[in-house]
């Protein structure tokens, strides 16, 4: 039996390490100074969508029948479909060519007109490239349900509270940071730079006459993030989500961007894609920071060099799509006192050879 355990974070990644610690037998405190979803788990396009790279593909499915089971008839049975836009035919195939590598996502190419007839919103003459992925939920609630299970449980909350490392670490038997994007400022000096690091997204919450059937995606994003390269900032995304349609998102380093600098670039530059935007209702805008990782892949084990300090962040654009797996591999972990059972390519122990 592991010893006590300390989470700092609660997002949907701590929160969920702390329910299947938990379940576990594991006692387990979660220490957030702001609040359960407080950070990006709380503020997010809520799409549970495939991660397109092989390493992480058994947990992104572990964790949808993980949300299915905790959300019932709020999980969608079926993906709604993340349609990639291309502007040419040839764009479109090299889409479906990449992302045939997973059988699961059933690539179908579709020209302007099918593209138009699958998405009504979107202006004429872009080719598409459909991709069968993407479950909807509502980001804040979906955490709050964990940390309702976690503390079900016997799992512990301490909420609005500063957080030192160094005291958590000589009161309790294990310490875990769960702390999102700023996981690599809270493990200054024990991590290496670069490991975790913001990358910031803003996303303009609108309404429009009609709804999206799929999750609309410029092709580039996926690309862009699943290759470890940005080909621009701020391309297009229009997520419809139980909790909010956002169109999104910027992929920014640096400090925290304002909402209302890039909201009106956001739109702008989304009308191109579904005109009805240059009329739409604005909500307001959220920002959050994604945790990005030096190789885009979580990190969740040990915290090189160190005892006792466990590491799990790093999920860049997937959180809401792994959090949930993720916590429960972190817990097996710290329960066999090593990363014996996470896979090597999600070890933190891979930074030693970058
Ligand atoms: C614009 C945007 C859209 C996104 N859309 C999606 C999506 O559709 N699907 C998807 O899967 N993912 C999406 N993501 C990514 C997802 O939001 C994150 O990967 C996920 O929320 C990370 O969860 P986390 O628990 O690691 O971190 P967080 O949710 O950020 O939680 C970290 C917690 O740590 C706390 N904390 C911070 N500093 C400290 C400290 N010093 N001490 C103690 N606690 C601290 C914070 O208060 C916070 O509550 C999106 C991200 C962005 C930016």
């Amino acid at each position: 039996m592991a010893d006590d355990v300390a989470i700092i974070g609660a997002g949907i990644v701590g929160c969920s390490a702390a329910w299947f610690l938990a379940q576990r037998g594991v006692p387990v405190t979660v220490i957030d100074p702001a609040g359960v979803g407080a950070g990006a788990s709380g503020r997010n396009n809520g799409l549970v969508e495939h991660t397109y790279d092989a390493a992480t593909t058994g947990l992104f499915d572990e964790s949808v029948a993980l949300l299915s089971d905790l959300l019932g008839a709020a999980m969608p049975s079926e993906p709604v479909g993340a349609l990639l836009l291309a502007s040419g035919e040839e764009e479109a195939r090299t889409l479906a060519g990449h992302y045939a590598r997973f059988e699961q996502l059933d690539p179908v190419v579709l020209d302007p007109d099918a593209t138009r007839r699958a998405e009504p919103l979107l202006a004429d003459g872009f080719w598409g490239c459909l991709l069968r992925t993407g479950y909807p939920i509502s980001p804040l609630e979906v955490t709050q349900a964990v940390a309702e299970r976690a503390r079900a449980a016997g799992a512990r909350f301490v909420l609005g509270e500063p957080v030192r490392l160094t005291e958590l670490r000589r009161n309790h038997g294990e310490v875990v940071v769960a702390a999102g994007a700023w996981s690599g400022e809270v493990l200054a000096g024990l991590l290496a730079d670069g490991a975790v690091a913001p990358l910031w997204g803003v996303i303009v919450l609108v309404d429009l006459p009609r709804r999206p059937r799929h999750a609309i995606i410029e092709g580039t994003v996926s690309r862009g993030l699943t290759a470890g390269r940005i080909e621009h900032v701020s391309p297009f995304t229009l997520l419809d989500s139980p909790s909010w349609l956002a169109v999104g998102s910027t992929l920014l380093d640096g400090d925290e961007p304002r909402g209302e600098d890039w909201a009106p670039r956001l739109l702008a530059g989304g009308v191109r894609f579904v005109p009805a935007l240059a009329h739409a209702r604005v909500h307001g805008t959220l920002v959050c920071a994604r945790p990005k990782s030096f190789d885009n892949r979580p990190l969740i084990g040990l915290v090189p060099g160190q005892e006792h300090l466990w590491i799990a962040s790093g999920h860049g654009g997937r959180g809401m799509s792994l959090g949930l797996a993720s916590g429960r591999l972190l817990a097996d972990a710290i329960v066999a006192g090593s990363d014996e059972p996470v896979p090597q390519s999600l070890r933190p122990a891979r930074l030693a050879a970058r």
